[in-house]
């Protein structure tokens, strides 16, 4: 099944001047890019970008009530709330500040489950879960417990969709009514998708 993925590569990745290192690896996989840009995010782009949802949000926060537990950080001190819901408020507008604190590199990639072959590619969303041979896992040792000690979002290099649903919302997000652009690459003719 072809599909399409919106990825970006977060300011971190672009700082750190690794943006052709990681590109390299999704090209390697087959994967075809097919829309390219670099992009200084502002609020309403960051705020639409990260969901607004409670469903997002209660999953995030309780991943990081978990963490906490886990390690021993008093939630308390860290986030001044115990609820799950407000935590991942909490992240988003981490996640907000992250985005918008410098260029992103926003990349379209089409291929055969480029979904799901994205996201294997790109590894665990905490860093030092990630398994290595992954992006996150070869270039990132950051973890939830750091980044929630300093009152920031964990730096993972990476933001890639996690549905075609979403693929597609985050798409129209980023490149509006940009064409992408349809070419062949070897693997087309040589795998006869
Ligand atoms: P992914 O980016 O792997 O799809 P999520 O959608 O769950 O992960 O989270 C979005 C982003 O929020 C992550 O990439 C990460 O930067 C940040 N994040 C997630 N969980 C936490 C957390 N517990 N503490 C700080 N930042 C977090």
């Amino acid at each position: 099944m072809i599909q399409r993925s919106l990825v970006l590569m977060k300011p971190d990745a672009v700082k750190r001047g690794i943006v052709g290192e990681i590109l390299h690896r999704f090209e390697r996989s087959g994967l075809k890019m097919i829309a390219v840009k670099l992009v200084q995010a502002d609020e309403n782009l960051a705020s639409r970008h990260y969901p607004d949802s409670d469903e997002w949000k209660t999953k995030v926060g309780q991943r990081t009530l978990d963490d906490c537990e886990k390690y021993g950080i008093d939630v308390m001190a860290n986030m001044g709330t115990k609820d799950p819901l407000e935590v991942g408020g909490i992240v988003k507008k981490w996640n907000m500040e992250f985005l918008m604190s410098g260029p992103v590199l926003a990349i379209v990639f089409e291929g055969v489950n480029a979904i799901e072959r994205v996201r294997s590619l790109v590894g665990d969303t905490v860093p030092t879960k990630a398994s290595a041979g992954t992006i996150r896992g070869d270039f990132s040792l950051d973890s939830a417990i750091a980044a929630n000690r300093r009152g920031r979002t964990i730096y993972n290099l990476i933001h890639a969709s996690g549905s075609e649903d979403e693929a597609k919302d985050e798409i129209l997000m980023w490149f509006k009514e940009e064409p992408m652009i349809s070419y062949k690459r070897v693997h087309d003719d040589l795998y006869s998708y």
